[in-house]
């Protein structure tokens, strides 16, 4: 038996049977590669589901994970730890908020929002301000707050009941969102840009709008950026692209480069809804993941790497655009920076099977939108390896002027 088969097996006589996994081991990263048990390379376009912003094995990280793992993992928060406060400071700094909650998850952070929203919802309007908005499509989660903002039946179905109070309306539909709301609104919460949705943005004036209403029925406005946040869209947060500042931003999976942590950053005013003992966790804001939190959101800067986003993400675009321009079977490119999809007309699963095989990992979702999360160190000569993988599957399709040859 491979050491894949071995590692398979183990898994399929043990585990929930949750996971649809690719048939591929890994067993170490350097950068934008990864490494299966038999030495085989792969270049990296899905980095940990956009969590491995910074590659793998980055060497400050490896270091500071090393030196604070020495020193102190976890004390819980019954103590101060050196790096929470920190965090959170620079967290406020580049968001322009003003305080933090820190959790272990995306959908820990979601749950959290909603918790807060509906404490401050309450506060203002009663009982009866609770209702929440969200999107059709949206993914916000698996705990059954953040399911139950979630707008897709594929991830409800079976859970029911969830929460009540949810009204979802579809993306940058301007008419539905103003129906939606009213005095017992207590929050809006969205994606910018849906990630497991799909790559699909909001709308400048649909979030301008979305800014307004929440300001008129005095409900919070909730970004999720647990996907598009923290720099894939080539600005550290998304909502800074979009020019629409929201009262929470939920982020979580690249800023501790691995280690897991979530965070939700508000705004003052509602900061003060909440008091001690209504919130908390035992692991979340823990010094190793701060610690590591901070030396992220260092790299980031010093390395340059938000330019990098935007130039070779442009890179990207126009690449993935000449792909349709070409190939029938491919339709629309979605998305910006390091958050991008290539619409198909067909399944993308065999084209992250045949990925696998030249040694790229794609990743597919909502069955035919190929995303691309890479990390955030990504340049064109990678670009330009993935399109030639990608051209030889669509290769395989009749290409649009045979189409129009044929139709005349
Ligand atoms: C991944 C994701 C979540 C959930 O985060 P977890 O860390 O998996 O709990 C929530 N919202 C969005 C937009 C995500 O991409």
């Amino acid at each position: 038996m491979s050491r894949l088969e071995q590692i398979a097996e183990l898994e399929q006589r043990y585990l929930l049977p949750t996971y649809n996994r690719y048939p591929v081991a890994l067993e170490k990263g350097k950068g934008v590669y990864l490494y299966d048990f038999d030495g085989k390379k792969y270049l990296d376009f899905v980095a940990g589901l956009g969590v491995n912003a910074l590659g793998h094995a980055h060497p400050r990280i490896v270091k500071t994970i090393r030196e604070q793992a020495a020193k102190l993992i976890h004390i819980s928060n019954l103590y101060y730890n050196e790096y929470q406060g920190q965090l959170a400071e620079r967290l406020c700094q580049l968001s322009g908020l003003q305080r933090a909650f820190f959790s272990n998850s995306g959908t820990e952070a979601i749950e959290g929002s909603i918790k807060l929203a509906r404490l401050a919802g309450h506060r203002i309007g009663g009982a009866a301000k609770s209702k929440l908005v969200g999107l059709d499509g949206s993914y916000h989660g698996r705990t059954f707050g953040a399911l139950s903002l979630t707008g897709q039946e594929k991830h409800r179905k079976g859970f029911e009941p969830l929460l009540e109070d949810v009204t979802f309306v579809p993306q940058n539909d301007i008419a539905a969102l103003r129906e939606a709301i009213n005095e017992n609104t207590c929050a809006i919460v969205l994606e910018p840009i849906f990630g497991e949705g799909g790559i699909l943005e909001c709308s400048p004036e649909f979030l301008r709008e979305c800014r307004l209403l929440a300001d008129q029925h005095k409900a919070a406005l909730v970004f999720d950026e647990i996907q598009c946040g923290l720099g894939r869209t080539g600005t550290l947060f998304a909502f800074q692209a979009f020019g629409v500042t929201p009262d929470i931003v939920a982020i979580a999976k690249p800023i501790a480069a691995g280690v897991p942590l979530g965070a939700f950053i508000v705004r003052e005013q509602l900061a003060n809804a909440i008091s001690p003992g209504q919130h908390g966790t035992t692991f979340g804001g823990g010094p190793l993941a701060c610690r590591v939190g901070l030396e992220y959101l260092a790299i980031v800067e010093e390395e340059k790497l938000l330019e990098n986003v935007a130039r070779v993400g442009q890179y990207l675009s126009q690449q993935l655009r000449l792909l349709v321009d070409k190939y029938a079977s491919a339709q629309a490119v979605r998305g910006r920076g390091f958050i991008q999809g290539l619409v198909l007309e067909i399944p993308a699963r065999p084209f992250v099977e045949q990925g696998l095989a030249e040694g790229v990992l794609f990743n597919v979702t909502q069955d035919t939108v190929l995303r691309f999360l890479p990390p955030f160190m990504l340049e064109e000569k990678h670009v330009d390896k993935a399109i030639r993988v990608l051209k030889k599957l669509l290769g395989k399709k009749r290409k649009k002027e045979e189409i129009a040859v044929s139709a005349a």
